[in-house]
């Protein structure tokens, strides 16, 4: 890309110009890599204006309300004068091009929502390549002006934790069930978890809803205490009616200012950040090993898959 043209995008994106911002994320998406390498240039040329938002992490199951939520969510805090985006990292897209998380239909006030950006999943490649994906989209956006970022997830795979290694805060959506609030529920997703947000309580009625709360207030006494300090806490609500969502922001912003004040904040993004760095060595080394092998696979049969990988790296990889 001609430095102009990357400058003109640049200058779009500052400007908070979505389209320019589409496209700046749909080259961060392309496998060819003249545009990961334009996207990258640009991203460098924006980095000052990145990290000032609040980066929420939204995970439940299948069916829980999660595009409800959001779409009630987004539509408070743009309300409260925010600009919102939401991105989401979608296990199934990276296995099959096809998608759990659903696509553009979803969300439709919001994506209408001139305070609000709503990007479907990145595709292709392998998991930790869409997480990848979705934490450059989140810096554009967030040099693009958007101050609240909302990734969701679906709470089923290891989704979650990529998620969790680039938010600040955790939400997990659930409904009340037959009694058993806490089976299916792996543990490591409530360690994960910041709020818990039991959602259709409209539907389930508040006497079920109560009983859940302090159920899980209860279970929630057993895990080991947040690094971050913070006391996790469970809110009831419906995401369809709106109801409880203003008590969730309420405490997104306590909790911000817990660990802005604590030290946290800082210390988990430049953790965050050495990890990702760590991805990026991973994707990069890979890429590169993958075409170079496939002009040395003149190995002979009969042998170990293993020793010739071995055999390859410690020729090749020496430095
Ligand atoms: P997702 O798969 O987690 O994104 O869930 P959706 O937001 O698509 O919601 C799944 C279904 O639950 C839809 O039919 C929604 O209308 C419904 N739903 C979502 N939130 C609520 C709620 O608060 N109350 C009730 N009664 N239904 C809801």
């Amino acid at each position: 890309m001609e430095k102009e043209a990357l400058q003109a995008l640049a200058e779009g994106i500052k400007s908070g110009n979505r389209v320019a911002l589409s496209r700046a994320i749909t080259l961060a998406e392309s496998s060819l890599e003249e545009h990961q390498k334009a996207a990258h240039q640009l991203i460098q040329e924006l980095i000052s204006q990145t990290g000032n938002s609040k980066r929420i992490a939204i995970t439940g199951v299948p069916g829980v309300g999660k595009s409800t939520f959001i779409e009630s969510f987004g539509k408070l805090l743009t309300q409260n004068g925010h600009k919102v985006a939401v991105l989401a990292i979608d296990p199934s897209s990276s296995l099959s091009g096809g998608s759990i998380l659903g696509d553009k239909t979803r969300m439709e006030d919001l994506a209408r929502n001139p305070d609000a950006y709503i990007r479907p999943s990145a595709t292709g490649g392998h998991l930790g390549g869409v997480a990848s994906r979705t934490y450059e989209a989140m810096l554009l956006c967030e040099a693009a002006g958007f101050d609240v970022i909302l990734i969701e997830t679906v709470g089923v795979g290891q989704s979650e934790t990529l998620v969790n290694e680039m938010t600040d805060i955790f939400i997990f959506l659930q409904i009340p069930g037959a009694g058993d609030e806490l089976q299916g529920i792996k543990r490591g997703i409530m360690e994960m978890t910041d709020l818990i947000f039991v959602n259709k309580v409209d539907d389930f009625g508040l006497d079920k809803a109560k009983e859940v709360k302090v159920t899980l207030a209860r279970s929630l006494q057993f895990l080991p205490q947040k690094p971050s300090g913070w006391k996790r806490k469970v809110f009831l609500g419906s995401g369809l009616n709106s109801k409880g969502l203003a008590e969730v922001w309420d405490s997104v912003q306590d909790y911000f200012r817990t660990i802005q004040s604590n030290g946290y904040f800082e210390k988990n993004r430049k953790k965050q950040e050495e990890l990702r760095i760590a991805e990026y060595i991973k994707e990069l080394v890979s890429n590169r090993v993958r075409n170079l092998y496939q002009h040395n696979s003149n190995e002979t049969k009969l042998m170990n898959p293993y020793l010739i990988a071995e055999k390859w790296v410690d020729e090749n990889l020496k430095n």
